[in-house]
């Protein structure tokens, strides 16, 4: 593959581009496992689930009640047994015969109508129900919900609760899934200090590498943590050079600017390839992606702002992929600027929000500074506003679309 754009003098890429970009280059890990289907919770399916039995696997009652023939639903009937759920089917009812039945038993087979007992008159095993019951009313049939070979679950989906009962119920006792991708992480610049330890004079504590630690074990891969790395070529090409030996994936924070400090995207360039560098965003502007060796290579801002939401929009999607996943672009809602916002035309601003319902209409305000090194604003909004890249200051009441903050980082 080819370095799409020229180290030193690249565009800016549009965010849609870049990802367009990133998910058509990552395909997914290679290795499968066979998991037990409890085991398989949260992981990625890596070929197709299909029914192996019909659901229901016989006509079932829905209700608690009788059980009786359609045609025969306006004369007296007699009861002549009961079938409970668990019950094997072994009754044999003539023609002005019923059973009381109960909510997932079977339904003899020459029955056709249950009615609840709520309708039903009963007096000693006489039995009288409404006469306008219909053939079906109050039984699911065999095989309506799901047919034998049925697609239960596609390749690329990642196993919910809602999968898991869906599979449980059909009696898959195990599945295919993608060996979890092994994600190496580090964290660069001298002046960053691990919390635990005192800060010096110019310190400040690294929060960027416990904030990719969290969001990876949200992405349920496999961490390699490679800890802080000084801003030293030396050290920072053999972290590198470890990390694409042992992982799919390399995260690191920091160090892709055009600082004098800056060796990450230079040494990626020299060990591998950068497949784009500087995005038409903000914030996270200088954020890089490419590979070394047999790794894929996202390099995050230092910023702490810049860092999490490049990482949120662009290398969370890129590990998803390469777990096997087919990722999709975040749901924007429209809504109302519910006050004025600062931009300038050039890139696409992802600004702090809070959200509210203003009569009917959700309604975004900027919840303060917008520095890329606040965090406190980020605890603090509900989300991003996404004002367009052509677009300039947006004034109050300006259709404007809002991205909720994703499962990923609530
Ligand atoms: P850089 O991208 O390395 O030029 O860093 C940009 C800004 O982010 C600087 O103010 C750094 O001190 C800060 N920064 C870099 N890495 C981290 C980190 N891991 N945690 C917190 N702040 C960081
Ligand atoms: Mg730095």
């Amino acid at each position: 593959m080819t370095t799409l754009c020229p180290p030193d003098h690249p565009a800016l890429l549009p965010l849609t581009g870049a990802l367009q970009q990133m998910l058509a280059a990552i395909q997914p890990v290679a290795d499968h496992q066979q998991l037990p289907l409890t085991a398989a919770f949260d992981r990625v399916l890596a070929e197709d689930c299909r029914a192996q039995l019909a659901t229901p696997p016989f006509d079932t009652a829905a209700m608690d009640g009788y059980a009786l023939r359609a045609s025969d639903c306006a004369s007296p009937l007699t009861i002549v047994g009961r079938v409970l759920a668990g019950d094997a089917n072994a009754l044999a009812v003539g023609p002005g015969g019923a059973v009381r039945i109960m909510t997932g038993a079977a339904v003899p087979p020459e029955l056709d109508l249950v009615v609840m007992q709520e309708q039903a008159e009963v007096e000693g095993d006489q039995l009288r129900v409404p006469a306008d019951g219909r053939s079906g009313d109050h039984i699911r049939r065999a095989g309506s919900e799901v047919a034998v070979g049925e697609v239960l679950a596609s390749v690329g989906t990642r196993i919910g609760p809602r999968h898991i009962a869906l599979l449980a119920s059909q009696g898959i006792a195990s599945v295919r899934v993608y060996r979890r991708p092994r994600v190496a992480v580090l964290s660069t610049g001298n002046e960053l200090v691990t919390v635990g330890e005192p800060l010096q004079s110019g310190q400040i504590y690294d929060s960027n590498r416990p904030m990719m630690l969290a969001l990876l074990q949200r992405l349920d891969v496999e961490v390699i943590d490679l800890g802080r790395i000084a801003d030293d070529p030396e050290a920072l090409s053999q972290a590198l050079a470890d990390a694409a030996s042992r992982a799919d994936a390399i995260i690191s924070s920091g160090g892709v600017s055009v600082g004098e400090a800056d060796f990450v995207r230079p040494l990626l360039a020299q060990l591998g390839q950068v497949n784009f560098w500087k995005l038409a965003i903000k914030p996270g502007k200088p954020f890089a992606f490419g590979r070394i060796g047999q790794a894929w290579f996202f390099g995050l801002p230092g910023n702490p702002v810049s860092a999490m939401v490049t990482f949120d929009q662009l290398a969370a999607q890129g590990l998803r992929r390469l777990a096997g996943e087919q990722p999709q672009p975040p749901q924007l809602l429209p809504a109302m600027a519910g006050g004025s916002f600062k931009k300038q035309p050039g890139r696409l601003d992802l600004q702090r929000v809070n959200a509210t319902i203003d009569e009917g209409r959700l309604t975004l305000t900027a919840n303060g500074p917008q520095g890329s090194a606040q965090l406190t604003s980020l605890t603090r909004a509900d989300g991003l506003v996404h004002l367009q890249q052509d677009r300039g200051a947006v004034g109050p009441g300006e259709p404007v679309m809002f991205e909720p903050f994703s499962p990923l980082l609530r």
